[in-house]
């Protein structure tokens, strides 16, 4: 079959099945070769390996992901987009396409069923409106993981690779970091999908750790201490964990743990690395 990343063949196919652009799925298709040759590249698929594709939409990255490695499962939300799948991945029998929302999939079970348990790549272009809780869940829920390839929206990607002392350093970054080695691999025009969205996107590879980039007694407090330190950008480091009911450690433990790490308590935020929000997690947490 001739290949969707053709514009003429998405718009044949849509128009065949009449499917009606849900804006509140995020539907955005691509239809640039180019784009698509770069997300494959970017995500070193092989035919060693498992893949599972968010949001498949019509099929488009899907046929790619099919060629390139061994085995492909896809997750879509919308139904009217089932009949389409069928057609266009007709041609491949290592796709199997589950219809259900991705936030309530169980990856790490399907992972165990599909791939033993071993290390999967997860390849997708987002709908943009549930990007975070997607890859945050795929992180927390303990899913084995090799890498995330996936176009998201450019400012969120910056965010993701963004280090300390920058404007787009935040509590994202530092989540995103804890787990894995972020690398943007290209910026992508609006006019690379139907409909053209309002945003520039760009495809960003998360290379999950083995093990996380630090050591931390308590991982839920240094995510609450991180949360408190960005919260209130223009205050100073001690003020932010000061104010903040997550943080439930008084001014002067506040204080000692701030001076623990060498730095002064009028440091801000964003000036700290992830191994120094460590420490400092720990400064609070062993007293
Ligand atoms: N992969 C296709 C492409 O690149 O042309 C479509 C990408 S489109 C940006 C996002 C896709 O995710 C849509 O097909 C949309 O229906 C699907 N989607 C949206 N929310 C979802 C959810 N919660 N679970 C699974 N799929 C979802």
């Amino acid at each position: 079959m001739e290949k969707l990343s053709n514009p003429q063949k998405t718009i044949e196919i849509i128009q065949k099945y009449e499917f009606a652009f849900q804006k509140k799925f995020g539907q955005n298709f691509l239809i640039d070769s180019h784009v698509l040759e770069k997300i494959i590249k970017a995500a070193d698929i092989t035919k060693e390996d498992f893949v599972v594709e968010i949001g498949p939409g019509i099929g488009t990255l899907t046929q790619y992901l099919a060629e390139a490695a061994g085995e492909v499962t896809a997750i879509e939300i919308d139904k009217a987009l089932l009949p389409i799948l069928k057609d266009t991945l007709s041609g491949y029998d290592n796709v199997t396409v589950i219809n259900v929302d991705v936030l309530k999939a169980d990856l790490a079970a399907l992972a165990e069923e599909k791939n033993g348990g071993r290390p999967i790549k997860v390849v997708a272009n987002l709908p943009y409106y549930i990007t975070t809780p997607i890859i945050m869940g795929l992180f927390e829920k303990h899913v084995p993981l090799d890498s995330i390839t996936v176009m998201v929206q450019k400012e969120v990607a910056a965010r993701m690779q963004a280090g300390p002392g920058t404007k787009d350093y935040g509590a994202l970054s530092l989540a995103v970091q804890y787990y894995a080695e972020p690398y943007i691999a290209a910026n992508v025009p609006p006019n690379c999908f139907i409909p053209r969205p309002n945003v520039g996107s760009a495809v960003i590879r998360l290379t999950k750790y083995d093990a996380p980039r630090v050591q931390v007694d308590d991982e839920a407090m240094m995510f609450s201490v991180i949360r408190a330190s960005f919260n209130q950008r223009r205050k100073t480091l001690q003020n932010g964990l000061n104010n903040s009911p997550e943080v439930p450690y008084t001014k002067e433990q506040i204080v000692a743990a701030i001076e623990k790490l060498g730095t002064s308590p009028s440091v801000r935020g964003e000036a700290l690395t992830l191994e120094q929000f460590a420490a400092l997690t720990n400064n609070l947490t062993r007293g």
